[in-house]
Order: C-alpha cells, then structure tokens, then sequence
C-alpha cells in the first residue's frame, strides 16, 4: 500500500539490447528523493552501470521475458552475495540483486541498470536525472552517495 505523501509512480519499460530480456518497472521520477548512481567498485565500473535502487521489486518490477528471473544468467563474485543478471545473447547488464550485510545489518538490494531503460519513453530524459556516487570500491557505505566521484569512479 503506498502512503498519501507518494507520488504515484509511472511505468517504463525496459530491455537489453537484442530484446531476449525485457522488463517493466514503476519508478517516481518526480519525487525529489529520486536519484541514480553510479559506483566505483570493481563490477559497476566495468559495467558503466547507472544504478536505480527498487526498493519493492515484488510491485515495482515485472519481468516480461524471459518467464523467470532464473533464466537470465548471473555473474556472481567476490562474496557472492548478489546477483548481476546479464543477457547471454548481447551481454548487456540488466539488474542485480542480493543481499549484503554490513555492519551487522542485512540489506536487501535490487538494482536495475537505468540505461537500459527503452529511450523515448514520455517523461523519461536521463539528462535531467540527478546522479550522486558511492564509494563501493572501499565498501564506504556510511559515506553515503556523494555529488562527485569517489577515488577510482568515473562521472560517466
Ligand atoms: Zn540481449
């Protein structure tokens, strides 16, 4: 149930690049606290990924081919606690998932990779999106999402 200081959220559709993978999520672009990010840890730097965390992926997210999220091969390393889900046909990076402990507290995280957002989609423009940073390479959480880079990061 969404609380009456939500916004409503809009449907986009999203996909890797030779259409096998395709998804649809609800995202509130208007809300102020939206933000994308970007990471300098080993995975997001070589993905370029521009992160957009779901926070309710069982109503945000749909997955609308292939049937099941199993279906689409994962890469997992380091801990092996989350889940980068890759097309195996054109081998762009769609999603990840998982969850991480941190301090003692467990986070659930899906994350899908923004640019793989259909483009001319009506009221979608990356442009005006406001991106901010982790420092993920130094698991420097608590450092929050910065307006610049971390050591190691890029801005695009
Ligand atoms: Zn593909």
């Amino acid at each position: 149930m969404s609380s009456s200081s939500e916004t409503p959220k809009t449907w986009y559709t999203g996909s890797c690049h030779c259409g096998a993978v395709r998804y649809s999520v609800a995202l509130d672009l208007s809300n102020p606290s939206f933000e994308a990010t970007k990471c300098n840890c080993s995975i997001c730097l070589k993905t370029n990924r521009l992160g957009v965390r779901i926070p309710d992926p069982e109503q945000s997210f749909k997955l609308l081919s292939p049937a099941s999220l199993d279906d689409v091969p994962a890469y997992r390393f380091a801990t092996k606690q989350s889940q980068h889900r890759f097309c195996n046909k054109c081998g762009i990076h769609l999603l990840c998932h998982g969850e991480y402990e941190y301090e003692g507290q467990v986070h659930k995280v899906f994350s899908i990779n923004a640019v793989t957002l259909d483009p001319d989609q009506e009221g979608l423009d990356l442009r005006e999106w406001k991106v901010r940073f982790w420092d993920g390479k130094k698991e420097n959480w608590n450092a929050g999402p910065a307006e610049k880079p971390y050591p190691g990061g890029s801005y695009y």
